[in-house]
């Protein structure tokens, strides 16, 4: 009888290989299900959480910098390997795949950009590449374009994304902790500012160098910062760690860090930044003096306040911890010149500074 009779529907053939892999990907953190596509045109952050996923120097650049004004420096240098090092495999061997895979010859890219107009001096590093490791390329790159930016008057931006000094370098990777730091001096004494960006994960020898010695320290949310792993940290001091140790809240909170800001506002608050810090440079104009009726934040006011106070470098200020909730904008405060932004998630920094560019 037809009505108990099987439909011919039409049979398809086909391995599991021949469906598009990849299109959709389940989110690590909230589970939910979203297209590829969308999370690659979203900074690769998720959309429905906001999780970060690791996103490569050349997507990072394109992301903060002004569309085509960036010029990649010092592009050719790749390292040796003058230890001769073997460990699973030669470095040799080990330096060519990461090439390979990632098409970059080493762990950081630098160059000179355009971010909202104003000129600077930027690094950029790669987790991708050998896990974002510092060797003597590394330091050197990233030193040179500190030296090029004091030369030509430019602040200088450093995203650091690194698992710390290169092993295979041996104590070459760990001499570029003293070579950066002391470039970066120089920067400091032709006061020029140094904005340092910290992503998920800076560790090691790259956050007990150049990513936190800057002016403006400014990090990813819940990226994993910090020197030595918390599992080592944990055996060494025998005590349980607190909740969200080594992550950008933690150290927001301890004022390690000045501000949190989300992938995709971190453009338009280099931008604000830059704009207020090379204000005076760009005009070509002396800073204002305070005014009387505008009192200057006192270090007492603050949680905490780093340097002598007469020094004529930039610092800053963190927020009070009475605070409780961070501020809904960002504000800066130069020479008892205000400014504040409309991003949210952020504190009050104030910036004593004599005239940029002028040691
Ligand atoms: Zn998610």
């Amino acid at each position: 009888m037809s009505l108990f009779s099987r439909p011919n529907y039409l049979k398809i053939f086909g391995k599991k290989k021949d469906i598009p892999q990849g299109l959709w990907i389940k989110c690590k953190n909230c589970e939910a299900i979203v297209h590829k596509k969308e999370i690659e045109e979203n900074l690769m952050a998720c959309p429905k959480c906001s999780f970060l996923y690791p996103l490569g120097s050349k997507q990072r650049i394109k992301s903060l910098v002004d569309e085509g004004t960036f010029t990649e420096m010092f592009e050719n240098l790749q390292s040796g390997d003058p230890l001769n090092f073997i460990d699973s495999k030669p470095y040799a061997k080990r330096q060519k795949e990461a090439q390979a895979s990632t098409g970059l010859k080493d762990a950081v890219i630098t160059g000179t950009g355009k971010i909202h107009s104003i000129d600077v001096g930027l690094g950029i590093m790669d987790f991708a590449y050998m896990g974002g490791s510092m060797g003597s390329v590394v330091g050197e790159k990233i030193t040179r374009i500190i030296e090029y930016a004091v030369d030509n008057k430019l602040p200088v931006i450093i995203l650091s994304s690194s698992g710390g000094a290169r092993m295979q370098e041996s104590t070459l990777s760990l001499m570029q902790m003293a070579k950066t730091s002391a470039a970066l001096g120089r920067l400091r004494t032709a006061n020029l500012p140094f904005i340092s960006i910290l992503t998920h994960p800076t560790t090691g020898g790259t956050t007990a160098s150049f990513a936190t010695l800057g002016d403006i320290i400014i990090a990813e949310p819940k990226a994993l910062i910090g020197f030595a792993g918390p599992r080592v940290i944990q055996q060494t001091i025998k005590q349980d760690l607190p909740d969200g140790f080594q992550k950008s809240e933690f150290l927001l909170e301890h004022g390690m860090i000045d501000m949190i800001i989300e992938r995709k506002d971190m453009r338009n608050t280099l931008g604000f930044i830059l704009n207020f810090l090379m204000h005076d440079t760009l005009n070509g104009s002396k800073p204002e003096q305070p005014e009387k009726q505008t009192p200057a934040v006192k270090p007492s006011d603050t949680q905490q306040s780093f340097g002598d106070k007469k020094s004529p470098v930039i610092k800053t200020a963190h927020p009070v911890k009475s605070h409780g909730t961070p501020s809904a904008k960002i504000t800066i405060e130069k020479n008892g010149r205000k400014k504040s932004s409309d991003q949210p998630h952020t504190q009050k920094i104030t910036i004593e500074s004599k005239p940029v560019g002028k040691p």
